[in-house]
């Protein structure tokens, strides 16, 4: 038996999650949950929404299936769900995007994977609030340093890229790319405006990419490889970003393959890897059993490719893709129509998604 840390979360978390481990159950993999709560839900009890118990799990079983977490605007607590990936090093952010017959979308030949750095960029968390004393000493030293003058009305965001972050990750994308018989990397940049973060990014994946001469390499500029998204999608295959055009680029190409219902995805680091779907909590959907429980389950099967249960991925993969395609047992996002009465409800998705593996 292997030990999985469960995360339930909050909103559709705790039932989305349900539906994921009874259709991993299914499979017939050797795990056993460890079913731990994090989220607004159990704040009240726990005083945190990251409970301690929560943590020591994780860092146990160095796997978990975690569902969505909500994060308060304004007030209440920092993202769970950035933390998390900040603690255990989580550094790269792996989101395959590929099209199952039977999805409603614009394209139906789409097979890409985006690898996401997941710890540095604008996303560090380094920022400096308009009119603070830091802030205008911060600006009073670049206006020293720099030709270009800014104005103390300002807030600074700060964008590290460094070698040793992008060095990780553009090896990770190779090695995933040469794991998974993938046959080209493509390195997302703006290297021709930021020459120093973006063009150090730049530099570093043409040198990875040297040691690596059995897998194509191509670099795109950012807004380029947008429009080269949108028309030409079946030319990519797996495309690594920094943080920032990562998070952007992940929804464009969930909105490729048919949406937020079917977009799976994994945070993986040296000290452990959380799989997770790229939705949030939709907390106006809380126990309705009404959300779409693919994009948990799908992050499930990688969650079981990561654990070599290969046999029970393909299994659980295929039995998604027939119900999809059936079109018959699914939830009201994958209608024609979303007030269309014969859309089943997430459990009810998860019993015919089981009943093709029996
Ligand atoms: P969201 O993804 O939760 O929901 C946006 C809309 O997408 C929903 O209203 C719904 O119409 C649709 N949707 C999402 N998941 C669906 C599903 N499984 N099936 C069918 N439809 C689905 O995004 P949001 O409303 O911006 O965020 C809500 C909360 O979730 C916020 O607090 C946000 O911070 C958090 N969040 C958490 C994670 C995470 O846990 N990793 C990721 C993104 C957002």
């Amino acid at each position: 038996m292997v030990k999985v840390t469960l995360i339930r979360g909050d909103g559709i978390g705790p039932e989305i999650a349900e539906a994921a481990r009874r259709c991993i159950d299914a499979t017939g993999a050797k795990i056993e949950w460890d079913v731990q709560e994090a989220g607004v839900d159990v704040m009240a009890t726990a005083g945190t929404p990251l409970p301690e118990a929560t943590l020591e799990s994780v860092r146990r079983n160095g796997v978990a299936l975690k569902a969505p977490i909500t994060t308060p605007v304004g007030t209440g607590f920092r993202s769970v769900n950035v933390h998390l990936r900040q603690i255990f090093e989580l550094y790269a952010c792996v989101r395959p995007c590929k099209s199952y017959q039977g999805v409603r979308s614009r394209y139906d030949n789409i097979d890409l994977v985006i690898v996401r750095e997941n710890t540095e960029d604008l996303y560090a968390g380094i920022e400096f609030e308009k009119g603070k004393a830091e802030t205008l000493e911060l600006i009073e030293w670049l206006n020293a340093h720099s030709s270009r003058k800014i104005g103390p009305n300002t807030g600074v965001s700060i964008k590290p890229i460094s070698v040793e972050g992008t060095t990780r990750i553009v090896k990770y994308a190779f090695e995933y790319a040469r794991k998974n018989g993938r046959k080209k990397v493509t390195s997302v940049h703006k290297a021709n405006i930021m020459k120093y973060s973006d063009g150090l990014w730049l530099e570093i994946s043409r040198n990875v990419a040297r040691q690596y001469a059995d897998i194509e390499f191509e670099d795109r500029i950012v807004d380029n490889m947008c429009m080269q998204l949108v028309q030409k999608p079946e030319l990519y295959d797996v495309i690594v970003l920094p943080n920032l055009y990562g998070d952007i680029l992940s929804d464009l190409c969930a909105g490729l393959v048919g949406g937020l219902g079917v977009a799976p995805g994994a945070n993986i680091g040296n000290k452990g890897a959380i799989f997770e779907a790229t939705h949030g909590s939709a907390p106006k959907y809380k126990g309705l059993n009404k959300v779409n429980p693919v994009a948990l389950i799908l992050s499930g099967v990688l969650m079981l490719r990561h654990l070599e249960m290969n046999d029970q991925a393909d299994r659980l993969e295929k039995a998604v893709a027939d119900v999809i395609a059936e079109g018959k047992s699914v939830t009201y996002d994958m209608k024609p129509e979303r007030d269309d009465p014969t859309a089943v409800g997430t459990k009810e998705m998860a019993d015919a998604i089981i009943a093709k593996m029996r």
